[in-house]
């Protein structure tokens, strides 16, 4: 009887700041154990700093399909979502490789506040479990029970291009060049007849525009990309492992925490898993921390290992790369393995911690008489 209690909790309010896809999972799990959620998100609707991007649900991270994870966690999966197996990437010199695999790579989900958005099928899934969102409310104050999931608090990575209405057949395509995205990769989404463009770039912010130009005319040449109507759009992406992922007593989800995949910014997923963590922990009395360090921790610092090999290899080691992950390889399994935490990797993560640090800010720019987007202060919709 006092463990069911526990577990439903009391009648007081669970308050969460931020209804993005951490926050609304810890709700939907909170109050499918019967708690009293409110939401408050500063946006006049869920998803605002997404507007209609493309964005792939990573599906490597684990042996079992990622929609069926979801379904398990008792999460929505009544979004739109194009398996995406086989597809293309292109070495600096314009070298083209397949990309293939047998079970979806990733899922191609749209984000923003639109029907078949993800953000919208975890907002209905949440409405109808009875919790309460606020749309135009900023929480500055937690009183009682609450999960911080505000999203990131800086700019380790930036992806800006464009959205755009397009003819192209479906698919996905991939550069690594750091002409095009610094220490980063350019990228091309088709679903649907419409598509997104960008430059994610992890350095080198300050020339945001000379680097989407770059990327659009390349993947002209290389893709054949026809863009109507674009529309430009970006974000940023803030990559750390805290010390702790708690605020006094409160949570922390999400790119609030810094939770993030350091190699590539596949950071879906850990906003989802940090939701269902804390809400797990506020249902049964856990203590957080223990509980991200132990799920979540191995997997963020192996993605540092990697991003540390990434950035060490450069322009020239990318064709390397690509040219050996990629030819004949089923690569959902080579991915699968390379974000696997291992002993190798363990031993690694003091050096490659020193090598990457969460900037906060990107050395390369001063912020001083700057205009790329983090520097804007909106790190979203751009026009
Ligand atoms: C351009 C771009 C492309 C990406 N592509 C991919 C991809 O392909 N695959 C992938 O896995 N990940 C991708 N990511 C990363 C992924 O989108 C994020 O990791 C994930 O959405 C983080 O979710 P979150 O809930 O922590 O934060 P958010 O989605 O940012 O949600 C935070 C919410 O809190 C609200 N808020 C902020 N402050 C307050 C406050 N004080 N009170 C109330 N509300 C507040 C915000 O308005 C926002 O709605 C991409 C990111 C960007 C920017």
């Amino acid at each position: 009887m006092q463990n069911n209690q526990q577990k439903t909790g009391s009648d007081a309010v669970v308050e969460i700041a931020g209804a993005g896809i951490a926050g609304l999972t810890a709700a939907i799990i909170l109050a499918g154990a019967g708690r009293r959620v409110v939401v408050h998100e500063v946006q006049k609707g869920v998803g605002y700093r997404f507007g209609g991007d493309f964005q792939g649900l990573e599906n490597w991270t684990t042996r079992e399909d990622v929609l069926q994870s979801l379904e398990s966690l008792g999460l929505a999966t009544d979004f739109t979502a194009l398996p995406c197996r086989n597809g293309t990437a292109f070495d600096p010199d314009g070298s083209r490789y397949e990309i293939n695999s047998r079970e979806p790579l990733f899922y191609l989900v749209e984000r923003g506040p639109d029907p078949g958005t993800l953000d919208d099928a975890l907002l209905r899934q949440a409405q109808s479990l009875g919790v309460e969102v606020r749309f135009n409310s900023r929480l500055r104050r937690m009183e009682g029970e609450g999960i911080l999931a505000a999203g990131p608090k800086a700019a380790d990575a930036i992806a800006v291009g464009y959205h755009f209405e397009t003819d192209m057949e479906e698919g996905y395509w991939v550069i690594c060049d750091d002409e095009l995205a610094p220490r980063g990769y350019a990228y091309l989404l088709v679903m649907n007849g419409r598509g997104t463009v960008k430059s994610c770039m992890f350095s080198g912010f300050k020339r945001e525009r000379h680097y989407v130009q770059r990327t659009v005319e390349t993947f002209q040449r290389l893709a054949g990309l026809e863009m109507r109507n674009p529309r430009m759009h970006g974000g940023c992406g803030n990559f750390r492992i805290p010390r702790s992922a708690c605020a006094g007593p409160h949570p922390m989800v999400g790119e609030q925490a810094g939770f993030q995949d350091t190699l590539w910014g596949f950071g879906m997923r850990l906003a989802i898993s940090s939701g269902v963590l804390a809400a797990r922990s506020l249902l049964n009395g856990e203590n957080y921390d223990r509980l991200w360090q132990r799920e979540l921790k191995p997997q963020i610092e192996t993605s540092v290992v990697n991003r540390a090999f990434y950035t060490l290899s450069g322009s020239l080691g990318y064709s390397w790369f690509l040219k050996h992950f990629l030819n004949g390889s089923d690569v959902r399994e080579t991915l699968r393995r390379q974000y696997q935490p291992s002993r190798g990797k363990w031993l690694l993560y003091p050096w490659a911690r020193r090598r990457y640090r969460s900037q906060r800010s990107d050395v390369s720019c001063d912020h001083v008489d700057c205009n790329c987007i983090w520097c804007r202060g909106d790190c979203c919709i751009l026009d």
